[in-house]
């Protein structure tokens, strides 16, 4: 079972993927979360990259590419993958069509307004990365309830302190909508004229929409 979630930042690709991963038994792969790892670690990959992630560019396609050959190399992989984050470009698909067959892509979509709020809203555990989201957003029949941690600023799986991601502030976060529609939201046609595209509409929490995602997925099994 291999995919790729795709949809614009905020969406939910994280917290989703994160969520469907263990129940399918295959890896979450997420480019970003690997970033964020290595810039925190101070390696040459993470110096290389930092600046693209501050401000809210794509790390060039070589760096991108390699990273993600190496990644699904390893030994969780072998049963499936789910590809969070990558590809962002037509050339890393390209690429990605060289190394591996992807069965589906699940693209995940919700209304600008909302994706803006939601990424205002979202915090990250410090230690294990795992993803909270402080606001109770709603629009017309959309809820998206709070994810809340049960206590404030501390994640509830391992005691570590919740933070904002820089890139999550608004000007960066206007920058990396920008950079979705212009490079990445061709994909969409890219993978729908391969036929592999299915679609979700996001309309509540990971509560309501994973049993759904987990539906789709399963068709693949
Ligand atoms: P989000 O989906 O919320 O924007 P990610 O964690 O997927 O966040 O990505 C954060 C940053 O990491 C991006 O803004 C970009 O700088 C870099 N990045 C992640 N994946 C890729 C990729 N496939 N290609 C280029 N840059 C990437
Ligand atoms: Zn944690």
């Amino acid at each position: 079972m291999r995919f790729v979630f795709l949809g614009p930042p905020g969406v939910g690709k994280g917290t989703y993927a994160s969520r469907v991963a263990p129940i399918l038994g295959i890896a979450h792969i997420s480019t970003g979360d690997i970033f964020r790892e290595e810039i925190k670690k101070e390696t040459e990959l993470g110096k290389k990259v930092k600046s693209y992630l501050e401000s809210g560019q794509l790390v060039p396609d070589e760096i991108v590419i390699e990273v993600l050959k190496q990644r699904i190399e390893e030994d969780d992989c072998k049963k499936g993958f789910i590809l969070d984050g990558f590809p962002r470009t037509i050339k890393q698909a390209e690429e990605l069509d060289k190394i591996t067959k992807i069965d589906a892509v699940i693209n995940i979509v919700l209304d600008e307004d909302l994706l803006v709020k939601k990424i205002s809203a979202r915090r990250i555990c410090r230690n294990c990365g795992k993803i909270y989201n402080i606001a109770d957003i709603r629009k017309g029949e959309i809820h998206l309830p709070p994810i809340a941690p049960k206590k404030e600023g501390i994640c509830d799986d391992c005691g570590g302190e919740l933070y904002q991601r820089d890139d999550d502030k608004e000007e960066v976060v206007r920058e990396r909508l920008n950079v979705y529609y212009e490079q990445t939201a061709p994909l969409i046609d890219y993978y729908k004229n391969k036929g592999l595209i299915r679609e979700i509409t996001v309309t509540g929490g990971p509560d309501k929409m994973v049993p759904v995602i987990l539906k789709i997925m399963k068709e693949y099994e």
